[in-house]
C-alpha cells in the first residue's frame, strides 16, 4: 500500500529534496499535505505537481493568494495558520512526516506528529534543541518512530547497532564522532571574521541549504545544535560525542566502539540520501544521488574545531549543560542574531555576543511544559532584540 507523506517546509532545501526523492517512487509514496511559510509561487507550482489534499501557509493573506493562483479543479484544499499545521501533522489519514521547517516554527506540528504516533523524519533539529525532554516524551508517549535526517545523525544511526536503545557498555560503544566540515571560514582569525558578509556566510563549500542553516555552519552554532540533539537522539552526554572537522564532507559521521571498529557512513552531500533512508527504512530505495567515487575523492582530513575562534559550539555546550530551559534561550537567540546578520543590522562576530548576552540574562528553570517553553521563546527573542535596539552589546 502506498505511504501518505505530509511534508513541512515544502518549499525550503529539504522540503525540494524530500518531494524529488518521493517523486521517484510513485508506487510508494504520495503526497498527503504540504505545509510552508509564505512561498506562494513554490507552493503552487508543488500543489499543480503532487496534487495534495491539503496546503498549509502560515499567514492567511499569502493563503488567500495561493488560492487564486491554483487553477480551476485543484482538488487540494487551502489553509493556514498553527491549527491547520499541526492538522496536517496528525492527521489519521498520514503514515510519515517530514519535519523541515525551520527554527522554532517547526516545534508544534512537529511534536503533534510525534503525539499522533507517526514517523517522524526530523531535519527541524531546532524543534529537539528548544524542547528535549517534552519531545522525546510525546515520541514515547504517541509511539512515533523517529528517525534522523541531519546527515551526521543519520550516518550515526545508519552506524549504530540495530534497536539501540541507549545502553553504551552493552552495544560496545566508545564514543559517537560527530563529523563538521567547518564552514566556509574554516581557518580564519577573529578578525577576519568581523568583516564576513551574509553572502560569504551563505555560500557553504560542501552543502547547498536554507540560508539560517548556512550561517549556522559557518558560525559552529549548527555543530553546536547537533551535539544537543544527537545528546537526545542517542540517549548520550556531551562528553561521549567528539566533534570531528572532516572538510571534505565525505564521512557524515561515525561511531567507534571498545575493540577498536570505527563504523562510517559515507556518501556525497546530498540530503536525498538521509531522507530516502528516512522514507523507506529498513529498505533502502534509489535517491537519484550519484555514487561516491573515492578516486576521485582521493584523500579524507581531519582536525579539532577551534572552539576559540567560533565560540557558538561551547555556547551550546553550555546551554546542555545548564539544561532545562537555556538551550531553548540559545536557540531563540540565535535565531534573532542570524536574522539581524542577514539584515546586515550586526557583524558575524557579534552573533555569539549576542547569544552569550542573552543567555546571561536567563534563569534557568526547570523544564516542565510546552507553554513554558514557548514563554521562554518569548522572552529571548525580545531580550536579544532589545540588546539590538538599545546597543547594549
Ligand atoms: P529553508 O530555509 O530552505 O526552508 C525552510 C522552510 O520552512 C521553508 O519551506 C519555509 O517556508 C518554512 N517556514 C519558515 N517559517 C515558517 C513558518 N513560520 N511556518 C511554516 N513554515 C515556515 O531551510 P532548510 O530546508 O535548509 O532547513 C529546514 C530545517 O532542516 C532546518 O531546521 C535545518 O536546520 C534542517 N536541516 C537542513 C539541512 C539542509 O541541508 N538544508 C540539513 C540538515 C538539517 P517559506 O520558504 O515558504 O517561507
Amino acid at each position: 500500500m502506498r505511504q501518505a507523506v505530509t511534508v513541512l517546509g515544502s518549499t525550503g532545501s529539504i522540503g525540494i529534496n524530500t518531494l524529488d526523492v518521493i517523486a521517484r517512487h510513485p508506487d510508494r509514496y504520495f503526497v498527503f499535505a504540504l505545509g510552508a511559510g509564505k512561498n506562494v509561487t513554490t507552493m503552487a507550482q508543488q500543489i499543480v505537481l503532487f496534487q495534495p489534499r491539503y496546503a498549509v501557509l502560515a499567514a492567511e493573506a499569502d493563503a488567500l493568494q495561493l488560492q487564486a493562483q491554483l487553477p480551476s479543479g485543484t482538488p487540494t484544499t487551502v489553509l493556514f495558520g498553527d491549527a491547520a499545521m499541526a492538522m496536517i501533522a496528525r492527521h489519521d489519514d498520514v503514515s510519515i512526516v517530514m519535519a523541515a521547517i525551520v527554527g522554532a516554527a517547526g516545534l508544534l506540528p512537529t511534536l503533534a506528529a510525534a503525539q499522533a504516533g507517526k514517523r517522524v523524519l526530523l531535519a527541524n533539529k531546532e524543534s529537539l534543541v528548544m524542547a528535549g525532554p517534552l519531545f522525546m516524551q510525546a515520541v514515547a508517549d504517541g509511539g512515533a518512530q523517529l528517525l534522523p535526517i541531519d546527515s551526521e545523525h543519520n550516518a550515526i544511526f545508519q552506524a549504530m547497532p540495530v534497536g539501540f536503545q541507549g545502553d553504551y557498555d552493552a552495544a560496545g560503544i566508545k564514543q559517537i564522532l560527530l563529523t563538521a566540515s567547518g564552514g566556509p571560514f574554516r581557518g580564519w582569525s577573529s578578525a577576519q571574521l568581523h568583516h564576513v558578509t551574509p553572502a560569504q556566510a551563505v555560500a557553504h563549500p560542501n552543502w547547498s541549504m536554507g540560508q539560517k542553516i548556512s550561517v549556522d555552519s559557518a558560525t559552529l552554532m549548527n555543530k553546536g545544535l547537533e551535539l544537543i540533539e544527537a545528546c537526545f537522539l542517542f540517549h548520550c552526554q556531551p562528553e561521549q560525542i567528539q566533534v570531528v572537522v572532516h572538510p571534505q564532507s565525505v564521512i557524515h559521521s561515525m561511531v567507534q566502539y571498545c575493540d577498536g571498529s570505527v563504523i562510517a557512513q559515507l556518501g556525497q552531500p546530498d540530503m536525498r540520501t538521509p531522507i530516502a533512508y528516512g522514507l523507506a527504512w529498513p529498505e533502502r530505495i534509489e535517491a537519484g544521488v550519484e555514487a561516491l567515487d573515492l578516486f576521485q575523492i582521493a584523500r579524507l582530513d581531519f582536525c579539532q574545531a577551534d572552539e576559540e575562534t567560533f565560540p557558538c559550539l561551547t555556547l551550546a555546550r553550555e546551554a546542555f549543560a545548564a539544561g532545562g530551559t537555556m538551550p531553548a534561550v540559545l536557540n531563540a537567540a540565535n535565531e534573532v542574531a542570524v536574522e539581524a546578520f542577514l539584515a546586515e543590522q550586526i557583524h558575524f562576530d557579534r552573533i555569539p555576543t549576542l547569544i552569550q548576552y542573552t543567555m546571561q540574562q536567563h534563569t534557568v528553570e526547570p523544564m516542565i511544559g510546552l507553554q513554558q517553553v514557548l514563554n521562554v521563546d518569548s522572552w529571548a527573542r525580545e531580550c536579544a532584540k532589545r540588546a539590538l535596539i538599545e546597543g547594549t552589546l
